[in-house]
């Protein structure tokens, strides 16, 4: 490890070691004659933002392959068994007429007005929206100064929700409230989609066999100094102290809604079916994307769950290799939750961003 590398406050730095970990001793099995068929390590880049996955997906990397496994680092040993929020990412932009605002005012459109009365009216909208949706904003233009009046404003605008169909829904209505607050203002607007992603397409079937291979493996234990190196890092925080929790939590039941938060596994799930795990690399009930997250995962306890990680993926991985019926199953359970919708990337017609 590099001495002052970055870390990351959602883990994601220990990703490719683990899941490189789980393709190599595959690798290996295959040359040694001992397992037969394909792996492939796929490097993902830029999820948190530009939702790497999904421009690659739109490529068509992702259309041969039989099942696909990913982990998380996270404060708990679970198998995947919970969906994700599916998400869409839109530009709202107005567009007026500047002049002086105080010379006459009576000249100019604002396009800030617009973007102001847009925002009132989502947040007029939250009433009447399921508890599952999540909508949050930005602004991202906004004027320059004050004696001149806006010509140009813009929000960066979410929405989420527990299913596609839920986004397309509150969509339709973010539409109507653009051109409403573009007509109150007297000005122009237009909503583009950036980007959107979808939920993730559990498999019941192959979250038990990852669930198999993590209790077979057994529970991460802690020295006493990486304990108190993670009750420290919390205390500091401000957070309780609970130590660090190694146990193997049994499978769930799929909630009919995830938690908050969305990925770009999501869309992959609905190409190819999706096994995954999660494995602790930071304190119990650490809060993430923190300082706290950073810290361990570049240390003894995020290299703990990231071999805990790379195990879980590499046995579940020789099950796939080595039973036929699995992956039928597995398939099937895909094709059924499926049914017959197919996954479309929600992307501009452009090449990636590679800034
Ligand atoms: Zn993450």
């Amino acid at each position: 490890m590099k001495e002052g590398a970055p870390g990351h406050g959602c883990g994601h730095n220990m990703f490719g070691a683990a899941s490189l970990g789980a393709a190599v001793a595959i690798k290996e099995l295959i040359a040694a004659g001992k397992i037969k068929g394909t792996v492939r390590f796929y490097g993902t880049p830029a999820e948190e933002d530009r939702e790497g996955k999904v421009w690659m997906a739109k490529a068509g990397l992702f259309d041969d392959v039989d099942i696909c496994f990913d982990w998380h680092p996270a404060a708990e040993n679970k198998a995947n068994i919970q969906s994700s929020q599916a998400v869409t990412h839109y530009m709202i932009e107005f567009k007026g007429k500047s002049a002086h605002a105080a010379a006459d005012p009576w000249n100019g459109r604002s396009a800030l007005d617009g973007a102001e009365l847009f925002n009132v009216g989502i947040n007029f909208l939250r009433e009447h929206v399921k508890p599952s949706v999540r909508i949050h904003y930005v602004y991202k233009a906004a004027g320059n100064v004050p004696n001149v009046i806006p010509d140009t404003a813009s929000v960066w605008l979410w929405i989420r929700d527990s299913k596609r169909t839920g986004v397309a829904d509150v969509e339709k209505r973010m539409m109507d409230i653009a051109k409403g607050a573009g007509m109150m203002a007297g000005v122009q607007s237009k909503v583009t989609i950036i980007s959107g992603l979808y939920e993730i397409l559990v498999n019941e079937t192959g979250a038990k066999a990852m669930q198999s291979n993590m209790d077979a493996i057994g529970p991460i234990t802690y020295t006493k100094e990486e304990i108190d190196f993670g009750n420290n890092i919390m205390k500091e925080y401000g957070k309780e102290q609970l130590g660090i929790d190694g146990h193997i939590f049994p499978l769930e039941a799929t909630r009919p809604d995830p938690d908050g938060g969305s990925t770009d596994v999501g869309d992959i799930s609905w190409i190819v079916p999706e096994v995954g795990l999660t494995a602790t690399t930071a304190p119990a009930k650490s809060p993430w994307h923190s300082w706290v997250v950073v810290a361990c995962g570049g240390m003894s306890i995020g290299h703990k769950g990231l071999l805990f990680a790379s195990k879980s993926l590499a046995t579940t991985m020789c099950d796939m290799f080595e039973n036929e019926q699995l992956r039928k199953d597995i398939r099937a359970e895909f094709e059924k939750r499926r049914g017959t919708e197919r996954w479309k990337a929600i992307l501009p017609d452009v090449m990636p961003p590679i800034e």
